[in-house]
């Protein structure tokens, strides 16, 4: 074994490197975050060979002085911290002082600067560590980067490199993520020479929501926002149908930083459950705006986790600007032709965006008036016998319930509708405080261990305000004495079960989340199940109450309450187009 010897600088910044620059991608979100905290109105990036080759970052900031200009490229050499106090409220994107000098250790670099100050530029070039002598260069006022030959020495790091595409595509998807949040910043992003993604300087947040999510989404998406103290909160989220199954289209920013952050992603799963199906992310963007003291950004090299002082009202804040903000998307109201008759008559003025396909249809308004030309505003349908007296619903699989209305056909799930009614009844009730409870003849008996029972009546106080009455019966029972008058169908046993559930996993939130954890688990146990055979009667109760709902797009869970197959869509399947 060799003697233990210190490392000499370059094999440091090398190292450093492997945690900084990861990729061409890193690069450039490096740079361009260099540039925002110069200033800079204008920032243009262009690659060649997915960065391979060349990466460019210009910027027209506030250059570097020529005296600054060889600190610049030494590791641990910043401009933006001074004393040990300011690590504890960061408020620019940068503070490592690593990037610049992890980059030249593994690249050809040239910086070329100028400061207002200076009539001429200055330049320096450092060779894979090798750093050279600055020297006077022609400029414009800012900065420009040329990186060369990434990883060229460092055939390991090379090795992991992807196709030149796909590399572009990672670092395009930076100077996207940071123009979004940046307003007042033009952002021009190039590969081979083709210009990709361009946004002005004064292009407003639509705008660039328009050039990273495309502009038909863009229109769609619903402006959220929350002034608050100490946190505040904006967001823009798109309807239903963009929801996908992974975050890729989620961007949540910290104080102008885009971050990734385990808790803020689960916040956002919370907020938005209503509205997209379990599993997916919404398109989202999200900027949260909070004093730099409350939050440590100092926990990763990339920067892009972070830890807060008041995770608890963070969470909170994001969860509830969500659900709010999304109550009154117009997605979340009422859908065309809506049920029962006196809705019929809604349907004239109603917009009729379909929950698949509010693309299409936003802003069009079907009428009665416009039907096509012999199509009754009620299509004939053949009523099965035991379906008579169920108004125009048809009951398929006693599961959906089918029914014609102005332009199409309504097809409604009879569990999500149930679930929905229970969810918005049971909650108003909540929030008047006058759960109607029933109380049982007799007490339903639920065995439990004693640590069961324990956590259970800790939350009892809670359970109580949502009409659920429970009390310990002997050492391992748990009488349940009563539950919602509205939710006949609970069955103890299983509302036990989801209680503890809710009670295990929530063990540190607020008595608020568990009351909403709770009335989304009570509406589902308390519907009709699908196949669940719904007489006459039911089913015009049900229909009856769905017709007044603030929202009834989705169930609980974010699954569609209904879908609407609109006449064209049925003349395609007939082949009529
Ligand atoms: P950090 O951003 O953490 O300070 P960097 O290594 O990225 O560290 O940059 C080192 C220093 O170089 C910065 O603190 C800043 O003073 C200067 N600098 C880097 N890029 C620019 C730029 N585009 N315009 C002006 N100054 C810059
Ligand atoms: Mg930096």
């Amino acid at each position: 074994m060799s003697r233990i010897h210190k490392l000499d600088s370059v094999v440091i910044d090398q190292i450093a490197a492997g945690e900084v620059v990861e990729r061409p991608a890193s690069v450039v979100k490096e740079m361009v975050e260099n540039a925002i905290d110069a200033g800079a109105t204008r920032i243009e990036v262009s690659l060649e060979e997915g960065g391979a080759r060349k990466i460019e970052v210009r910027d027209n900031g506030s250059g570097i002085a020529p005296e600054d200009l060889l600190l610049a490229v030494t590791s641990h050499a910043t401009s933006k911290l001074s004393v040990p106090s300011d690590l504890e409220a960061i408020a620019s994107l940068g503070f490592r002082g690593e990037a610049l000098a992890s980059i030249a250790s593994v690249a050809r670099l040239r910086v070329v600067s100028r400061t207002p100050e200076c009539r001429a530029g200055t330049a320096l070039e450092v060779n894979f560590g090798r750093i050279g002598e600055p020297h006077e260069a022609s400029s414009p006022k800012g900065t420009r980067f040329l990186v060369e030959d990434l990883f060229a020495e460092l055939p390991a790091r090379r090795k992991f490199m992807k196709r030149p595409s796909t590399e572009a595509a990672h670092a395009q998807a930076w100077v996207e993520r940071l123009a979004l949040v940046h307003e007042g910043i033009g952002f021009r992003f190039e590969h081979d020479g083709k210009l990709t993604f361009e946004v002005h300087p004064e292009d407003d947040l639509e705008s660039r929501c328009a050039a990273v999510f495309g502009k038909g989404l863009a229109k769609n998406m619903v402006e959220i926002e929350s002034q608050g103290d100490p946190l505040s909160c904006s967001a823009r989220i798109g309807p239903p149908e963009s929801a996908r199954r992974d975050a890729r289209r989620v961007h949540l920013f910290l104080n102008g930083r885009w971050v990734r952050d385990a808790s803020l992603l689960r916040a956002v799963r919370e907020g938005v459950k209503e509205f997209v199906p379990i599993g997916h992310y919404p398109t989202l963007f999200l900027a949260l705006h909070i004093h730099p003291n409350r939050v440590d950004v100092n926990v990763h090299p990339q920067k892009t986790e972070v830890r807060f002082r008041d995770e608890r009202i963070v969470f909170g804040t994001v969860v509830n600007t969500l659900r709010r903000g999304l109550a009154s998307a117009p997605w979340a109201t009422r859908a065309v032709g809506a049920i029962g008759s006196s809705a019929m008559q809604e349907t004239r003025s109603f917009p009729a965006p379909s929950w698949q396909r509010a693309d299409d249809l936003q802003g069009e308004s079907i009428s009665v008036e416009k039907l096509p030309d012999g199509v009754a505003p009620f299509l004939p349908m053949e009523v099965a016998e035991e379906d008579r007296g169920k108004g125009q619903f048809l009951s398929v699989a006693n599961t959906f319930l089918f029914r014609a209305v102005a332009g199409g056909v309504e097809i409604i799930d009879q569990h999500a509708l149930h679930e929905r009614v229970n969810l918005e009844e049971l909650r108003k009730e909540v929030q008047r405080g006058q759960v109607i409870m029933q109380p049982m003849l007799v007490p339903a008996l639920v065995d439990l261990s004693r640590t069961e029972l324990d956590l259970l009546l800790t939350k009892a106080e809670t359970f109580l305000k949502l009409g659920v009455d429970i009390e310990a019966f002997g050492e391992t029972t748990l009488a349940i004495r009563g539950v919602p008058a509205r939710l006949q169908r609970l069955h103890p046993e299983k509302l036990v079960r989801d209680l503890l559930d809710i009670a295990g996993s929530f063990r540190e939130a607020s008595p608020d989340q568990i009351q909403e954890e709770m009335l989304f688990s009570m509406s589902c146990r308390g519907a009709v199940m699908a196949g669940d055979h719904l007489d006459a009667t039911a089913l015009e109760d049900l229909i009856k109450r769905g017709a007044h709902l603030p929202q009834d797009r989705t169930c609980a869970h974010g699954r569609p309450v209904r879908v609407f197959l609109s006449i064209e869509d049925l003349e395609r399947a007939f082949y009529r187009r």
